[in-house]
C-alpha cells in the first residue's frame, strides 16, 4: 500500500499528535511499501542542526520505517521547508521537489504541498519568496539556534496577524492556479495539503475530468490517502479519530 499524509504540525505542546503519528506508523508498517509526507510534518523547523527530543524521536521512528525497506518521501511545507540533507540522511527519506509527479496505476499524479497554489494571497506569495530567498536563508542558517527561534517566532506572529484580516477564500487555493499547474504537468490527478480543507474536488483540466485530493491537518484526526497503486487507480481519503485504534 502507498500512503500520503501532510500537515501534522508536530510540536512539543501537542503530544497527542505525536502519539497519533507514532501509532499511524505502527499501523501501516506491515502493509506499506511507500509513504509520502507532503509537508508541514513539523510546526517549525529552523535547521537540521537542531535536535530536540521530539525531533530525535520522530527521526528515529522514520529511520526504523525506511530501514525496514519502506520507501519514504518528504516534500517541504511552508513550516518545515528548512528540512535538509542531514534530516534526509538521519531518516532515510528522499526529499521531493514541490511540485513532483509520480506514476501510479498507469497515471501521472501531481504532488504539491499546496501553499504555492494560494495565489490570491498576494501578501503570502511575497512573504514566501522573501523567506525562501537563498541569500536570506544562508544568513539565517549561520545564526545561533536561539536567534533563529526568535526570528521564526516573529515571522509566525507577523503571518498570523496578517491572516486575521484575510477572508477564507483568499487563504484557499486559487482554482485557476490549480488548473494551470495540472495542465502544465499534463495530469488529471493531484494530491496536496496545506489548506486544512480535506476534500475530493472534481474539476476539468483542458476539457477533461480531473480530481484534486486535499489532505487534512492532524488537529483531531489522522488524515491520510491510501492506494494500492494499481490500475484502475483508486485513492481513498480517510479520517480516523486519534482515539480510534485503526488507521
Ligand atoms: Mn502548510
Amino acid at each position: 500500500m502507498i500512503y500520503f499524509i501532510s500537515d501534522l504540525h508536530l510540536e512539543e505542546s501537542r503530544p497527542d499528535i505525536t502519539g497519533a503519528f507514532l501509532h499511524f506508523i505502527d499501523s501501516i508498517e506491515e502493509s506499506a511499501s511507500q509513504l509520502y509526507i507532503l509537508g508541514d510534518l513539523f510546526e517549525s523547523w529552523i535547521g537540521d542542526d537542531e535536535n530536540t527530543p521530539l525531533q530525535a524521536r520522530i527521526k528515529k521512528r522514520l529511520k526504523q520505517f525506511s530501514s525496514a525497506g519502506k520507501a519514504l518521501f518528504f516534500m517541504h511545507g511552508n513550516r518545515d521547508f528548512l528540512i535538509g540533507e542531514q534530516f534526509s540522511k538521519e531518516t532515510g527519506a528522499t526529499i521531493l521537489p514541490d511540485p513532483s509527479i509520480i506514476r501510479l496505476g498507469k497515471q501521472d499524479v501531481l504532488l504539491m504541498h499546496g501553499d504555492s497554489l494560494c495565489t490570491a494571497d498576494k501578501g503570502y506569495i511575497k512573504f514566501r519568496a522573501m523567506i525562501r530567498n537563498p541569500d536570506f536563508l544562508d544568513t539565517f542558517l549561520k545564526r545561533p539556534l536561539e536567534e533563529r527561534h526568535t526570528t521564526a517566532r516573529q515571522l509566525r506572529e507577523m503571518s498570523q496577524a496578517s491572516n486575521q484580516h484575510k477572508n477564507m477564500e483568499i487563504m484557499d487555493v486559487t482554482i485557476e492556479e490549480v488548473v494551470r499547474e495540472m495542465a502544465a504537468h499534463k495530469v488529471n490527478i493531484m494530491i496536496h495539503g496545506h489548506t486544512h480543507r480535506p476534500m475530493i474536488h472534481d474539476l476539468h483540466v483542458g476539457g477533461l475530468p480531473a480530481k484534486r485530493y486535499v489532505l487534512g491537518d492532524w488537529d483531531k484526526k489522522i488524515w491520510s490517502i491510501k492506494t494500492d497503486g494499481l490500475a484502475p487507480l483508486k485513492l481513498e481519503l480517510k479520517a480516523v479519530s486519534f482515539r480510534n485504534d485503526e488507521a
